[in-house]
């Protein structure tokens, strides 16, 4: 027998005092009870399966809960906040016992939030923060500034800049993901930590002039989207000049781009690619970092993160408190929520087979 989250000491012994009677049902103030393990159900909602890594993600965190005995709901979202919002609000109808979601728009969900906190449902935000709503109950995520943090660090240090080979300067350009993804606004960060120091010292230029994130996002993390910037930004800004480096926050992204660098003769014997970052590890993207066209990925194991929600979640069943190792960085606007952090892999063309392959991330087969 399992004893939920919600279930205190003192609110179970009112319920033995009172005969059982009241605490099968949720509301204000009051218990769910106790179930069965196999009765916990937990419902999981995902942004997209336009991406490679959120069909994954969603699989993987079906099996880790089962793994403890759980059942699972999952829904996708399909990159529409109104439907992902829709989705939970029916998941909570359906009287699921904790909620695991990965936000499409981080501030679209806290009306919906207070009906799952009125319905005494735990919430577990995973891998994007959940803004403005106070019924976050944890944060399962990666180092977000780092993942930033490497993909500026490789770009100065396969340019030369970092260990003073090369002085520049060099053009570079900037993307960023989703506006209304938080993880878009600590990738940036973590690039500009890096790259702002060069770009001060004119080592780095940026001939758009594009440098501010409000300038760079790239909304839903589109690759269309991306690509018809990088169009515009070659047209106006690299009619003489060529562009040495684009900072991209994503693989989706990374692909769009480099399109558009394609379809300006990129990548000919007289006009080499740039270096283009990216994030995710996706097949795609890397059988492209293996042909010598992206550069890097940002990767990220998302097995793993399934399981420290899941964690999360049988601890909260278990009414223990789940292991976090960060409560300091994720202020939501009402409250920092605990968060367990994982750590993000700069992976390229030299330990694509050790880091994706050897570890089974990736079937090498995927990669013919
Ligand atoms: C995730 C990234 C992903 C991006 C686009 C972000 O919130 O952290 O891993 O590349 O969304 O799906």
């Amino acid at each position: 027998m399992r004893i939920r989250s919600t279930v205190t000491a003192t609110a179970l012994a009112t319920c033995l005092a009172l005969a059982l009677t009241a605490c099968g049902q949720s509301g204000a103030g009051g218990s769910k009870g106790e179930k069965d393990t196999k009765d916990l159900t937990v419902g999981i909602a995902m942004p997209t399966k336009s991406s490679e890594r959120w069909i994954a993600d969603g699989k993987n965190m079906v099996s880790s809960l089962k793994k403890f005995g759980y059942k699972t709901t999952l829904q996708y979202g399909e990159d529409d906040p109104d439907q992902q919002v829709s989705q939970i609000e029916n998941m909570i109808t359906q009287g699921v016992d904790a909620l695991v979601i990965a936000a499409i728009d981080g501030r679209a969900l806290a009306n919906v939030l207070q009906q799952a906190a009125d319905a005494k449902i735990p919430v577990i935000s995973y891998d994007r923060l959940i803004l403005g709503s106070p019924n976050v109950d944890y944060y399962a995520s990666f180092d977000n500034e780092k993942v930033g943090e490497l993909q500026g660090g490789y770009l100065v240090d396969k340019l030369g800049l970092k260990d003073g080979s090369k002085k520049g300067p060099f053009n570079v350009e900037l993307f960023a993901g989703s506006n209304d993804d938080n993880n878009t606004r600590y990738f940036f960060q973590g690039a500009m930590n890096v790259l702002q120091p060069y770009i001060d010292k004119k080592q780095l230029v940026v001939k758009s002039g594009q440098t501010r994130l409000n300038q760079v996002t790239t909304l839903r993390w589109d690759g269309g989207t991306a690509q018809k910037r990088m169009d515009d930004l070659l047209t106006s800004s690299y009619s003489k000049d060529r562009v040495d480096a684009v900072l991209s926050p994503y693989d989706g992204i990374s692909i769009g781009i480099l399109s558009a660098l394609k379809s300006d003769d990129y990548g000919s014997k007289s006009k080499p690619l740039p270096i283009v970052t990216g994030q995710d590890a996706e097949v795609a993207s890397v059988k492209s970092i293996i042909a010598g066209e992206q550069t890097q990925t940002v990767y990220k194991d998302t097995r793993q993160l399934a399981e420290v929600a899941a964690k999360m979640v049988n601890a909260l069943f278990d009414g223990k408190k789940p292991e976090v190792n960060d409560t300091k960085t994720y202020n939501n606007e009402k409250k920092v929520v605990p968060a367990y952090l994982l750590d993000p892999v700069n992976v390229d063309k030299t330990n694509y087979q050790s880091v994706l392959v050897d570890s089974g991330y990736i079937k090498a087969s995927d990669l013919n």
